[in-house]
């Protein structure tokens, strides 16, 4: 059968429209055409026409195929292009400059040029359509170049490029057997079933497949005339964006190459002009910029730009060439662009009304915010990896080694945070992961001690790094591949990649730009869920509310505990044996804990605050030093042999699962008892100090509903008391957290005795799977790799497991006490794909680290959209 039209079609509307048939490029070629942007004429090929080309030789071509060809200006040089589905697929190199001949092309566009273009096609065709050796044809050169004590090309007089031109039809000849086709339609045939061919080659096929594109199906092409960039005078050709790739400001951007054409500017045979006077500027180049040296041009692209950019509705860049002074675009394709750049286009084009806001809040990956919360590494330093772990805590810090938390601190002292390295961390290290820039353990997972604080604090830390090995004995750390660090060597963190790096790789500061304010502002104004923050201390709270929490969803009050001068009293009370000598630890908390709320309160002023009441097994408070144990003995007035005794006394063969959360408060009520107490005498003390915060009060690790009802108990009795004491009329709230498999089952029970519930997807991840969180450092790595998890469950929720366990609790609290408020709390609380679960289940709220607060915020509206 002939090529009929649906297999040809004219570049333009339509024309070749339909990308599964004309590719990607043909079809913006037609769009550029249908806006009126200047395109020379051309028609494509479809891939099922290439394919019977390659299969039926040149017969295939039909009439249809003549008939668009001679639809072409008669003379003018012709270019092939691939129009593949996809960019990324690859395919052959374009081959330009169809047709030319000395004689044909001298009146247009001079002796030399003329001449230049011919030599460029002998070449080009012998390689790409007769697979002749490059290096026979670079070796002529060459040598041409030296006979005529030439430097370039560009130095060689018409003579000489004769010369070269005879040479390079004798080498079409020897090294590919034919002599070189003189006709352009022969050129065109020959050419256009050499990329046929070429598409159908097991490399290329296992090229693109590698690449997301099709083994089988044809590949398309383009036959357009050409533009000649070679010609004197304004000629020339580049590649224009009008915006930053960096900032997303827009200005024109890309470079051009005068007397040149195809990618020439790009191949860095001479230095490339600059297209825009600011960027030149910048650059601190001395040769005018296109703007400068052709301010009319430079006004035509701009025009052409700002079209292109509301007709596709995205940042583009356009490839171009100049023939004389007259522009012709080749095409045109979405510039690459940095997070802080994709903000900056979402939203100039939801301004310019290319786009609606909701999409300008779909384009922007939240992920991407971090990036620009946080410091991170410049992509263009190289980088020296020491070790690869889990991307505990994202951005980029760099900083001495030390190996103790009480070294960081004091490197922190003189005024050098340094990178805490661990094997793990404990509540112990508190303190010093404060002081220092970034944290590296050895083990742990993405919810271990590590992360977790690591996260609420925004410092980069990365855990699990498996490959390194940890000596604290000779102090010394090892990687994988035999180097040693010691203390005081210097080391980079990236909490983003999950790498550490030796050396400090340079970093680039991050910005909260005015499109990204502007960009949130209307993600707030889509979502329905709050976003509340994971929120320790009064400074916390106020990072937080910088990233516009809507409240806290979690205050762990066990780290009110390892602060100087409250951990001595924490001490005695955990090692008290008689009740009186525990209430006297307790009386000595009290106030240091009601000054904890009442900071809380003071910043948060009337928002929701959630608090937790004490969680970890309580030997996580005790010493482990020698000399700290001396210190201990003194304060509680025990012997070393019955302080040591009373240690070993509290060891569990399973903390995580063992005497911790609400079996604390079931069994040594008189914590919780003053805990309430402190959070109480706290309210009725803020009294004058603005709105007064509603506190939540929240039931850690329940399992049975005896355990809720108990504490509520206690937690009404206290309430009842300290109104009575102060005589203020205070509102609180008391709920659990869902973090057991059993308090999910029962949840409907749950509901009815409490008024709210928070889903604790840390240790409802690490209970469902029966996989500890501080361990899975170890394997998660490999698992992810094996594909056996699909993801990290303590990173992104677990739909299938843990989120059908919440399904359930949802509904079964629901069905009991309809409406009543439902968050999540876990690490999940600031993860894309499982907030997006939380929208669909209809929860009130997740709660996240302060620095992840805005991806929450726009995921929460994504995933409303
Ligand atoms: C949880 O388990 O999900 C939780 C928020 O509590 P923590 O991480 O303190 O155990
Ligand atoms: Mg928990």
């Amino acid at each position: 059968t002939d090529l009929s039209h649906d297999l040809i079609a004219p570049l333009g509307p339509g024309g070749a429209e339909d990308a599964s048939r004309f590719g990607r490029k043909a079809v913006t070629l037609s769009r550029l055409v249908s806006m009126g942007v200047p395109v020379k004429p051309g028609f494509a090929v479809s891939a099922e026409a290439v394919t019977r080309l390659a299969e039926n030789g040149g017969e295939a071509l039909g009439p249809g195929f003549a008939a668009a060809l001679a639809g072409l200006s008669p003379g003018a040089l012709l270019a092939l292009r691939a129009s593949p589905g996809a960019k990324e697929w690859g395919g052959p190199a374009t081959l330009l400059n169809l047709g030319a001949s000395v004689e044909a092309l001298e009146p247009r566009i001079g002796a030399l040029a003329a001449r230049d273009a011919t030599r460029r096609l002998i070449h080009a065709y012998a390689v790409h359509v007769g697979g002749a050796d490059p290096e026979a044809f670079e070796y002529a050169l060459h040598d041409t170049l030296k006979d005529h004590g030439a430097e370039t090309e560009g130095d060689l007089d018409a003579e000489a490029l004769d010369e070269l031109i005879e040479t390079f039809l004798e080498l079409h000849e020897d090294e590919t057997g034919d002599p070189f086709p003189h006709a352009a339609a022969d050129q065109l045939a020959g050419a256009m079933r050499a990329m046929a061919r070429m598409w159908g080659s097991v490399s290329a096929r296992l090229l693109r497949t590698s690449r997301g594109g099709p083994e089988a199906g044809g590949l398309a092409l383009i036959v357009q005339e050409m533009a000649m960039g070679l010609a004197p005078g304004l000629s020339g050709a580049g590649r224009v964006a009008f915006r930053s790739e960096q900032s997303g400001e827009p200005g024109l951007r890309g470079r051009m190459l005068y007397q040149a054409q195809g990618n020439d500017a790009s191949a860095g045979l001479r230095t490339p002009r600059l297209i825009g006077a600011t960027e030149r500027r910048a650059a601190g180049v001395r040769d005018p910029s296109l703007e400068e040296a052709a301010p009319e041009i430079a006004d035509r692209l701009r025009a052409l730009g700002a079209m292109a950019e509301r007709e596709f509705a995205e940042a583009m860049a356009l490839e171009f060439t100049l023939e004389g002074g007259e522009l012709a675009v080749l095409g045109a394709e979405p510039i690459r662009r940095s997070p802080r750049a994709a903000v900056r286009i979402a939203v100039d084009l939801a301004k310019s009304g290319a786009i609606q806001m909701e999409d300008a809040v779909l384009r922007v990956e939240p992920r991407l915010l971090s990036e620009l919360l946080h410091p991170t590494i410049d992509p263009y330093a190289p980088r020296d990896l020491l070790a690869g772990g889990l991307p505990a805590s994202p951005g980029a810090a760099s900083g001495p080694i030390v190996f103790a938390a009480e070294a960081a601190d004091a490197s922190a002292a003189r005024g050098v945070p340094a990178i805490l390295v661990r094997v793990e961390t404990s509540p112990e290290d508190i303190r010093g992961m404060h002081s220092a820039a970034g944290v590296l353990t050895v083990r742990g997972g993405m919810t271990s001690h590590a992360a977790v604080v690591a996260r609420g604090l925004g410092t980069p830390c990365v855990v699990g790094a498996s490959g390194l090995s940890l000596d604290l004995q000779s102090r010394e750390l090892t990687a994988p591949d035999g180097r040693v660090f010691r203390e005081g060597d210097l080391i980079t963190v990236d909490g983003s990649a999950g790498e550490a790096l030796a050396g400090a790789a340079p970093t680039v500061q991050p910005e909260f730009s005015g499109a990204l304010a502007e960009l949130m502002d209307w993600a707030d104004g889509m979502r329905r869920m709050k976003v509340r923050a994971n929120a320790d201390t009064a400074q916390d709270a106020r990072v937080a509310l910088g990233f516009a929490a809507d409240g806290i969803g979690l205050a762990r009050t066990e780290h009110m505990f390892f602060e100087k001068g409250r951990i001595t009293a924490m001490r005695r009370m955990i090692l008290a044996e008689k009740e009186s000598d525990r209430r006297a630890a307790l009386e000595q908390l009290l106030p240091m804990q009601r000054a904890d709320f009442m900071a809380l309160y003071r910043v948060m002023q009337g928002s929701p605050v959630t608090i937790r009441l004490l969680d970890p097994p309580l030997h996580e408070f005790l010493p482990h030093a020698d000399d700290e144990l001396g210190e201990l003995a003194e304060a509680t007035g025990l012997t070393m042999r019955a302080l040591r005794r009373r240690i070993d006394d509290m060891q569990e063969f399973n903390p995580m699962l063992g005497k911790r959360g609400c079996r604390l408060g079931v069994t040594i009520p008189e914590i919780y008892e003053m805990q309430v107490r402190a959070i109480f005498e706290a309210l009725a003390q803020s009294w004058a100090d603005g709105p007064l915060v509603v506190p939540e009060i929240m039931i850690p690790l329940v399992s049975a509903r005896r355990e809720a009802t108990m504490i509520r108990r206690t937690i009404d009795g206290v309430a009842m008391a300290v109104a009575a004491e102060t005589g203020r009329d205070f509102a609180y709230k008391v709920g659990v957290m869902v973090e057991t498999p059993r308090a999910a089952l029962r949840a409907g029970d749950l509901a009815e005795d409490l008024d709210f519930l928070s889903f604790g997807t840390n240790d409802l991840t690490q209970m469902t799977y029966g996989l500890s969180r501080d361990d899975a450092g170890r394997f998660m790595r490999d698992y992810v790799n094996l594909e056996v998890f699909a993801e990290d469950p303590f990173h992104s929720l677990d739909l299938e497991g843990v989120g059908e366990l919440m399904v359930i609790a949802t509904d079964r609290a629901r069905d009991r006490k309809p409406g009543i408020p439902l968050g999540l709390c876990g690490e999940h609380g600031g993860d894309p794909a499982s907030i997006r679960f939380c929208e669909a289940a209809g929860f009130d709220y997740v709660s996240c680290s302060p620095f992840r607060v805005p991806i929450a915020r726009l995921a929460c509206a994504q995933a409303t959209i």
